[in-house]
């Protein structure tokens, strides 16, 4: 397999056909092995129906059904999880990505990148959707240092490496872009056509944009510190635990050996202190450290469930 196309379904069942149709006919002109694989993330239309219509009579897809919405990310997470293809590209299922830049993001593949990121230059949204999406796209670029102009566009194409290694949850596939620099992947953006929305509508919200933000801050201490937050807070906390220490033993030794009266002295409330907040600091660099051990334990765990696979 060559090429694995990997789409997010949710209620797109009058955008389906014509969506088929475009992408059929720029894959079977690029003549190379290919894979579609649909995922349904808990449509309530006649979106399955409509993808197993389609599936009867066409080998190359794959479609997989969620018991219930469980989000993009999970959507895309499964396509990639079965995506057999050197190359996966990921696209929306509502036509406002379109197939036809698909031969462009396999040769920059070609060219040695390894994930291509699509850039809608002229994109068709309304203003409300376009302003948070202009800020999210400054702050990620800021936060994580991976500078490209548009997070937020679907279409992308990925070595399979790169979306094989990607772990995804949450709201991450905002983040793809980071994660997969995090991870070693040559990225490059290329600008692509963009369409109105023409049937249904968006599945998302403004209350998207605070989710986003949300989600950056914890990405940021996943990439920078998730492997070492004991040392985070450790060393601060052994810095401020052996002052305080030092501090309470020289008072002592005082009261001992020159029998000086401690209670006036701010200097007794400063080593208590520092003393009392080395020892919290350092329990809270084990606690962060228990945190991540589980965390990367339940890597393992699935973030969605499968009805069907056809
Ligand atoms: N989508 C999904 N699960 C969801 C929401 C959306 O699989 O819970 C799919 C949707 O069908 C589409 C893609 O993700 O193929 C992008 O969604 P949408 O077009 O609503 O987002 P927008 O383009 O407005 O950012
Ligand atoms: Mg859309």
């Amino acid at each position: 397999m060559e090429i694995s196309i990997v789409i997010p379904v949710y209620n797109e069942e009058q955008a389906l056909p014509k969506l088929y149709n475009s992408l059929k006919k720029v894959l079977e002109s690029l003549q190379k092995k290919y894979e579609i694989i649909l995922v349904d993330d808990g449509s309530t239309d006649r979106t399955w129906e409509v993808l197993s219509v389609l599936r009867a009579k066409d080998d190359s897809l794959k479609i997989i059904r969620f018991t219930r919405n469980f989000g993009q990310t999970a959507a895309i997470a499964a396509g990639f999880y079965h995506a057999q293809g050197e190359v996966i590209i990921a696209m929306d299922a509502d036509l406002q990505n379109d197939p036809v830049d698909i031969p462009y993001f396999l040769s920059k593949i070609e060219e040695g990148y390894d994930l291509v990121s699509g850039w809608r230059k002229n994109r068709k949204d309304s203003l409300k959707r376009k302003f948070p999406s202009w800020i999210a796209n400054w702050l990620i670029g800021k936060i994580t240092g991976v500078k490209i102009h548009d997070y937020g566009c679907s279409l992308k194409a990925y070595r399979s490496w790169v979306a094989k290694n990607l772990h995804l949850y949450g709201e991450m596939h905002r983040f793809i872009p980071a994660l997969a620099a995090w991870s070693g992947a040559k990225i490059t953006e290329i600008p692509v056509r963009h369409h109105p929305r023409q049937f249904g509508k968006t599945k998302y919200g403004l209350s998207r944009t605070f989710k986003v933000i949300l989600d950056l801050i914890t990405v940021k201490f996943l990439l920078s510190y998730a492997t070492k937050p004991l040392h985070f807070f450790g060393l601060p906390g052994l810095c401020s635990l052996v002052t305080g220490l030092a501090i309470c033993l020289y008072l002592s030794f005082l009261k001992i050996f020159f029998h000086a009266q401690l209670a006036q002295r701010p200097l007794l409330l400063l080593g208590v202190l520092l003393l009392f907040i080395g020892v919290q600091f350092i329990s809270l660099g084990l606690l962060a450290e228990m945190n991540m051990r589980i965390y990367h334990e339940t890597q393992k765990k699935p973030i969605y469930v499968i009805r069907e696979i056809r």
